[in-house]
């Protein structure tokens, strides 16, 4: 069989057997687009089933997660671990609490993650798990009770050397704190390396808050720096108002950007004078409140409940909210006000449509498996020190992500110009540089 017919044949099959999860067929897609040319020069990936097992799961766990609400009722959610290859090491990959968390989603997640474990260079598989439990509006008491129930379950599934979560959309340190402590009581171990994205104080690694963030504006950096350009003076959009957003923001100031505008589900959010970071980290992290509340509290911002946040003309665009936020018109809407650079803080937060408008029009675009990929990588460095028992300070954490992401953005020029002649196809780049390192992987070890 030929690459392209190979290629077709497990597209179909994956669209088969995984019914109704569009979420994993997009993402699935967007990999094995591109890599015709990776199997047209390695033709031992073909007969030996590689693409086939890279898109089944090694292991799936769906369970169930009952909880009692403040009210006293009992709630009930649906809990989920993708445990989707271990070729380059145990599991790696975040827990996302939120309503829409279904099993085409965290199969999704955890098939993106493969591929960015593998271009950290960090000894990391793919994995990803969450929930359907909205923890906005809960109370802390509640919040607890329901990481209580989901660790009592999962804890089974994790070791530091078999699969290791961490947060993402819904789960930060004080989700993770409550998961680590509900594994420690059951286990009766303190196992410091079976989550990252622990709090500095006992065993969390210095930069993991801000390394997603802050490694997406290196990447879009970097990608800037080879057309001679950088962040000093240039306006800048990010979607979005978690962790991912606020700390690509806190870089973007950092090194002379003005970011202007930022969102949530609510709507998007307008400062002409450049977003106040306190301000809106108070707001979000401590009130655990909406945007809206930044106007309300800034004259000079204004607070829009419709439209979207790509309206507003930008030079750099940092999608950092959520999975297809930004579509087909947001990008032209971009691209007709000039956009230079997009770099995907969130994951797959362009829709394939938006992707080729980028593409067409020669705007420099990251996407989220390289440009994000600096928050696992830093979970990697938290690993790492958890094992050595030792605690690295800022400045030495922050210098060994930033050589990750010069690294991660290095990779995909270099494969995308031996594999398809244009070193700015960082998409191409990514899915071929990531694909070699687990394949070979995969190879070595056997058919498993
Ligand atoms: N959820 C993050 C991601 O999408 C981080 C995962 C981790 O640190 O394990 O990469």
């Amino acid at each position: 069989m030929n690459a392209s017919a190979h290629i077709e044949a497990v597209y179909t099959e994956i669209c088969r057997r995984n019914p109704g999860e569009g979420e994993f067929h997009q993402a699935a897609a967007e990999v094995l687009d591109s890599l015709k040319p990776a199997l047209d020069r390695h033709p031992e990936y073909t007969g030996t089933g590689i693409l086939e097992r890279l898109c089944e799961p090694e292991r799936q766990l769906i369970f169930r997660v009952p909880w009692v609400d403040d009210h006293g009722a009992v709630r009930v959610n649906r809990g989920f671990r993708v445990e989707f290859n271990s070729a380059l090491g145990p599991y790696k990959g975040g827990l996302r609490f939120h309503p829409s968390v279904n099993l085409g989603i965290v199969k999704f997640l955890g098939f993106e993650q493969i591929f960015k474990n593998a271009l950290t260079g960090m000894a990391i598989g793919g994995g990803k798990g969450g929930a359907d439990f909205d923890p906005k509006g809960c109370s802390d008491g509640e919040v607890m009770r329901f990481c209580q129930s989901f660790m009592t379950e999962l804890h089974r599934h994790l070791g530091e050397h078999t699969d290791v979560p961490a947060g993402d959309i819904g789960v930060g340190a004080r989700e993770i704190g409550y998961l680590f402590g509900q594994y420690k009581r059951i286990t009766n171990r303190y196992e410091s390396g079976v989550l990252t994205g622990k709090p500095v104080g006992w065993g969390g690694s210095h930069v993991r808050t801000e390394a997603t963030g802050y490694g997406a504006v290196y990447f879009a950096e970097a990608m800037l720096a080879t057309r001679g350009a950088g962040f000093e003076g240039r306006r800048v959009v990010v979607s979005g108002s978690g962790n991912v957003a606020v700390y690509a923001a806190e870089k973007v100031h950092a090194l002379g950007g003005r970011v202007i505008a930022c969102s949530d589900s609510s709507g998007y959010l307008v400062d002409e004078n450049g977003i106040d970071l306190d301000l809106l980290k108070d707001i979000k992290e401590v009130r655990r409140a909406r945007i809206s509340a930044y106007a309300e509290a800034k004259p000079t911002a204004r607070f829009s409940a419709r439209g979207t946040v790509y309206d507003v003309p930008c030079d750099i665009a940092l999608p950092c909210a959520t999975q297809n936020e930004l579509g087909g018109e947001d990008a032209v809407a971009l691209v007709k006000n000039g956009v230079r650079a997009v770099a995907e803080g969130a994951n797959m937060p362009c829709t394939p449509e938006a992707v080729a408008v980028f593409r067409e029009a020669g705007v420099l675009f990251g996407p989220g498996k390289a440009a994000n990929a600096g928050g696992v990588a830093t979970s990697a460095l938290e690993m790492q020190q958890n094992a050595a028992r030792d605690t690295w300070s800022f400045e030495a954490t922050e210098t060994r992500l930033a050589a990750v992401m010069r690294d991660v953005h290095r990779q995909c020029r270099d494969t995308a110009e031996a594999y398809g002649g244009n070193s700015e196809d960082y998409v191409l780049g990514a899915n071929v540089a990531g694909f070699l390192k687990v394949a070979q992987a995969m190879t070595a070890q056997g058919v498993i």
